[in-house]
């Protein structure tokens, strides 16, 4: 068996391509496109080559997309209070705060002055409480990402054993529940799992293969079911080469489907930070009855 590669480019263009169709039906109705910026610190290199992802995808797509750059010693304070401006600004839709941010910044202390409904990577605590209730629709990038390219392979997850390899705030945990509510069969793995030892036992009975570590080969090719769903989010930089977490060649020999990387799950993730903004634009035109 070879396994049919997720296209993550070719997804990310159909998503694209739907939501350009959404943005200009809203147009259409509003006078309105939604206005979304992105605060970077610094100007560390792969941030700014995701922030051009992101500016390429709005465009494409009809949306207005800012991106503001602050230096990298901006005092702490200063970073939160740009944020809590834009979370005011009614011409503001959606906000992100680019990471990574500079040692002296604590991420997580910044994010919490992102307006609730603007939250465009949904990592906020309010929205993270929504997910679990499934009163939103917004959702953390990447994990919504794994969930489209599984939904590209037509499977239905009913009863399904999906394992999920790292358990970060960002993929793991949030794309557990998201996978719950299709009422897959969710084990959660990692670093505990493979100092046990089980981590084979585990991944050899996956259905669906989540994989989201950020080391390569910790995921062995002939570990793979056959006909599983291996989807890799993990991201290596081997010399000049990228590689995933999971063994690529061996496991595509198993596999029903398997993403590539690079090339799967990334350029899928730039869409859904643009699909939230949407929805947050949306929702808050609704609360001011104008949709
Ligand atoms: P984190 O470092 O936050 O999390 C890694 C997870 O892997 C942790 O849960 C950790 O467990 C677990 N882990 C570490 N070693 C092992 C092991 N030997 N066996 C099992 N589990 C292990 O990383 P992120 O979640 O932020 O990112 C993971 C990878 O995904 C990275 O390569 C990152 O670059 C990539 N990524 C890709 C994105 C995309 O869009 N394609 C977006 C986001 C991330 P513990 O905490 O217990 O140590």
């Amino acid at each position: 068996m070879s396994a049919k590669i997720l296209d993550g480019k070719s997804l990310a263009q159909n998503l694209r391509n739907h939501l350009k169709d959404e943005v200009a039906a809203l147009k259409e109705e509003t006078g309105l496109v939604p206005h979304l910026v992105n605060v970077m610190v610094g100007n560390n290199h792969s941030a700014c080559a995701y922030a051009k992802a992101q500016e390429k995808a709005a465009e494409v797509i009809g949306i207005q997309y800012e991106l503001q750059t602050l230096p990298e010693d901006v005092p702490f304070n200063d970073l939160c209070d740009c944020v809590q401006r834009l979370s005011e600004d009614e011409t503001v839709n959606g906000i992100m705060i680019h990471k990574p941010v500079p040692a002296h910044i604590e991420y997580s202390s910044v994010a919490q002055y992102v307006d609730t409904g603007k939250d465009l990577e949904g990592i906020n605590v309010t929205n993270i409480g929504k997910m679990l209730l499934g009163e939103t629709k917004i959702i953390p990038c990447t994990p919504a990402a794994v969930m489209e390219h599984i939904k590209s392979t037509g499977v239905d997850l009913y009863g399904k054993e999906a394992v999920i390899v790292g358990h970060s705030v960002i993929v793991g945990k949030p794309l557990s529940l998201l996978l719950l509510e299709q009422f897959a069969t969710v084990t959660v793995c990692h670093v505990a799992t493979s100092e046990a030892g089980r981590l084979e036992e585990h991944v050899r009975r996956a259905d669906i293969l989540v994989v989201a570590v950020g080391k390569p080969s910790v995921i062995k090719g002939d570990w793979i079911k056959d006909g599983a769903i291996v989807i890799d989010v993990g991201i290596n930089q081997i010399q000049d080469k990228i590689v995933g977490d999971v063994e690529f060649n061996a496991a595509k020999k198993k596999a029903a489907f398997i993403t590539p990387v690079p090339g799967g799950v990334g350029p899928v993730t730039a869409v859904m930070l643009m699909r939230n903004g949407i929805e947050a634009f949306k929702a808050q035109l609704r609360k001011k009855g104008q949709l």
